[in-house]
């Protein structure tokens, strides 16, 4: 049996035992100095060549431990890292803790740590007002609504925020024009994942065209825009369709509900009639099985309309749309 040449003990594959072993032998290495990467921007830390959102702390550790080199025999069990001065700069003990031929062990190295100033590739691309895609949101036929752009706003954020470490996850310009707002971004999947949502959100349709923007490498490069068009119709208005009239109840699935027999219809072509927020109101005079005599809300005068299908009585608050030669009521409940 090999036994160790120091104090004596009983050793299996090493010619020491651990105890021996660790007094004189290295059982781990690091660099005397580590240089971390921090842009001065975001604060991100350059890691193995990735862009990282980590705190001075978890950058050092990640740093060390895949820089750190063992001997084969060492099973490790956990490295402790603790600032031997104030701030991130100066010198940091590191203390590898392991199995070495089943006895615990543990080592101490003193690295002096620096941090270098370096931009990051998302900081300067965004400096720059680089950009791969634009979103144009724009809505048939009328603005964009401040509700709808609130919605806008927040698909924005939240795609934005699950991508933090996404270098090209930025908006380098937002633009607002009169028939809308344009958003440009640095990713070209970004830009369309966005548009897709608004789109899913919102309703309405998605045209995409590109652009050469230059060419690297002997490839060309292009820039998307992806224009989200929101239909023209938005829930509790009154459209038109197929010579029906109905009140839009679901924005995104394009769907209203038919006032002459109440059932569901699904928006195919419709034609706005009147907007919600321009929707007149009027007091029903009288009514039977098959005509409602309303006050007209402009001139006042007593007109008949066609009747929808739910209970009015005379005296009953409703809305009333003219169109062409026909006067229709709309339930108030409807809206
Ligand atoms: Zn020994
Ligand atoms: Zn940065």
């Amino acid at each position: 049996m090999k036994r160790c040449p120091i104090c004596g003990r009983p050793v299996e594959g090493l010619n020491m035992c651990p105890k021996c072993y660790v007094e004189r032998r290295e059982i781990f290495w690091v660099e005397d100095i580590v240089e971390l990467v921090r842009c001065p921007r975001c604060g991100f830390f350059k890691l193995s060549g990735r862009w990282r959102e980590l705190t001075f702390e978890d950058a050092l550790a990640d740093y060390l431990t895949r820089h750190i080199r063992v001997i084969p025999e060492l099973e490790v069990k956990g490295v402790r890292i603790t600032p031997l001065s104030k701030g991130e700069v100066g010198k940091f003990l590191v203390r590898v803790e392991g199995e070495l031929e089943g006895e615990l062990v543990s080592s101490e190295k003193v690295v002096d740590v620096r941090v270098k100033s370096e931009v990051c590739k998302r900081c300067s691309w965004e400096a720059g007002g680089y950009y791969e895609a634009i979103v144009q949101v724009r809505a048939e036929g009328r603005e964009i609504s401040e509700e709808e752009l609130e919605i806008v706003r927040n698909i924005i954020t939240r795609v934005l925020e699950k991508e933090r470490e996404n270098q090209k996850a930025f908006i380098s310009k937002i633009v607002e024009r009169k028939e809308g707002i344009d958003y440009y971004f640095g990713d070209r999947n970004i830009g369309r994942k966005i548009s897709r949502l608004i789109a899913e959100e919102l309703g309405g349709k998605i045209t995409e065209s590109k652009k050469i923007h230059t060419r690297r490498d002997g490839r060309d490069i292009y820039r998307f825009t992806y224009s989200v068009r929101l239909p023209a119709y938005r829930k509790g208005d009154v459209v038109e369709e197929n010579g029906r009239i109905c009140v839009v109840t679901n924005q995104r699935l394009g769907r209203a509900i038919a006032i002459d027999r109440g059932d569901t219809v699904n928006l195919r072509n419709p034609k706005v009639i009147a907007k919600k927020e321009d929707m007149k109101e009027s007091v029903v005079v009288s009514c039977d099985e098959f005509v409602v005599e309303v006050l007209h809300p402009v001139t006042h005068e007593v007109v008949q309309a066609k009747r929808p299908k739910v209970d009015l009585s005379p005296g009953d608050a409703v809305f009333v749309v003219e169109c062409g030669e026909e006067v229709y009521v709309i339930p108030k409940e409807l809206i």
